[in-house]
């Protein structure tokens, strides 16, 4: 394989068929460890159009990488195939102030991406908890966030992608035009596919000027369930918050020990997060209004984060808490979407779980849009408890999100770790023809196969 590779990619620096470190061979987790005959890192769409085509001529499993921040296994790659890496494929082609559109790499980082834009009086809004993910793992996961309650999520913001099909064959779908019913949308198709279709190459994005300032808010409340209950309200208020975070006060605690940070009003047993941006005016308005809706619902304190640090402080236990649950204790993390008038339903079935199968879980999580993240923790379990414990109440949880009218995820995508729980309960109807689809781009199943609803 390395001298076929080497036929392909002149610089040998950029590829490695021994010695892989692990970190290419898992996801942010690090749990699930794979195997690859060869690691390499491409920067053009020539060389990926090369490599998939030499992969697809002879059979080799192709794993693609972005920053390999995912949480489901999806960049676990399989049969000693090749790992392709996008980080490399990292520049920002163009900003285009005239079309509101910005042309950029895969491996552009978010975060890099963000401050760029910014700097010139634009706005990208998508924005994952994880701000060192790469542009082209956020499409390929449909990455959401924060800010997807007012803005929508990563879909809402691609306008055009180079992509290069398993064959090795170029593609363009989308551009920089605003509408589009000329034929199949095959570019949503591919948004959110976790790698299984097709390699992204190239990315249009569509920006928007950047709001003039934006506030955070922290509500404290004695219950989640009176948190919760205020959010419909909110939403009802037209008052049109940029995010909207739940967090139990048990939950912050982790945050604030892992950062041995102070979060403010302790009293409180559960807080809405929420960010207003847009015009000075507009924002006092809204906030204005903020404190009679969540009155209503019985908050015990609202508070401005009018201070830029305490809000960045506010945000970054928020940001952390994955990592603060991770370093307490293994745990499977799941981010479960139910409707959003379901969420309180949802969370007090988690808090009951808790209780009656003794298996403690940590839920938090985008209130505005029912994205709930649930992280099931694993305490001292064994390895034959802890696989038997998890599967038990990973059954009923998702179970109940459907009963409810949600879905496996809501944003972090199926991987290899929900696909048993995704499987059961998707009508077989859908999954054969997503495999059907899968068969049109990819007849050999050489991109991430048996990763997401593909059938090894
Ligand atoms: C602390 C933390 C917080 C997080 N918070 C959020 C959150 O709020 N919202 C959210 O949506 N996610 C969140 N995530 C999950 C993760 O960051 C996202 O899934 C992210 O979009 C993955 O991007 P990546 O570049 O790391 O992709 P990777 O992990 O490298 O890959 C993800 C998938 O995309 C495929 N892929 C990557 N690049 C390409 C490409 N160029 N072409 C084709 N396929 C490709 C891979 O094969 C894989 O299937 C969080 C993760 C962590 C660790």
């Amino acid at each position: 394989m390395r001298e076929a590779l080497n036929s392909i990619i002149k610089d040998s620096d950029r590829i490695k068929t021994e010695n892989i470190e692990k970190k290419y061979l898992s996801d942010n987790l690090g749990r699930k460890v794979g195997e690859a005959g060869a690691l390499v890192f491409p920067i053009s769409t020539e060389e990926v159009s090369k490599i998939l085509k030499y992969a697809y001529e002879n059979h080799i499993p192709v794993t693609p990488r972005g920053a390999g921040t995912n949480l489901v296994g999806s960049t676990v790659p399989r049969k000693k195939g090749i790992v392709l890496d996008l980080s490399l494929m990292n520049h920002i082609i163009e900003v285009d102030e005239e079309t509101f559109t910005a042309t950029v790499e895969p491996g552009v980082i978010l975060e890099d991406f963000q401050h760029y834009v910014e700097e010139r009086g634009l706005f990208y809004p998508p924005d994952p908890g994880e701000k060192r993910a790469s542009i082209g793992g956020n499409i390929s996961t449909n990455a959401g966030g924060m800010r997807a309650v007012k803005y929508g999520v990563t879909r809402d913001y691609v306008m055009g992608l180079e992509v290069v099909r398993a064959d090795g064959s170029i593609l363009t779908v989308g551009g920089k035009n605003r509408k589009d019913t000329s034929g199949l949308g095959i570019k949503d198709i591919i948004i959110g596919s976790e790698g299984t279709l097709a390699v992204i190459t190239k990315c249009v994005l569509k920006l928007i000027p950047k709001p003039e300032e934006s506030v955070s808010v922290l509500v404290g409340f004695d219950s989640l369930k009176s948190g919760i209950e205020s959010v419909r309200r909110i939403i009802q208020a037209n008052i049109n918050p940029t995010a909207v975070e739940f967090i139990e006060r048990k939950v912050v605690q982790l945050g604030e020990d892992y950062l041995k940070l102070e979060f403010p009003l302790a009293e409180a047993k559960a807080y809405l997060l929420l960010t207003f941006d847009g015009k000075k005016r507009e924002i006092d308005s809204n906030i204005e209004q903020l404190h009679n809706v969540v009155g209503q619902s019985g908050a015990i304190a609202v508070l401005p984060l009018e201070d830029k640090e305490v809000a960045a402080d506010v945000w970054r236990v928020r940001g952390v808490l994955v990592k603060a649950v991770e370093a307490v204790s293994e745990q499977e993390p799941l981010d479960i979407v139910v409707p959003i008038n379901q969420i309180d339903t949802f969370v007090n079935f988690i808090n009951e779980l808790e209780k009656t199968n003794h298996i403690r879980m940590i839920s938090f999580g985008h209130a505005g849009d029912g994205n709930v993240h649930l992280c099931i923790v694993r305490g001292n379990r064994t390895d034959e408890e802890w696989e038997k414990d998890l599967d038990d109440v990973l059954k009923i949880i998702y179970k109940k999100a459907y009963e409810l009218g949600g879905l496996t995820s809501g944003e972090h995508g199926i991987g290899i770790s929900k696909q048993k729980y995704f499987f059961r309960e998707t009508p077989k109807a859908n999954l054969e023809l997503m495999n059907q689809i899968k068969d049109a781009f990819d007849e050999r199943h050489i991109l991430n196969d048996g990763i997401s609803y593909v059938f090894s």
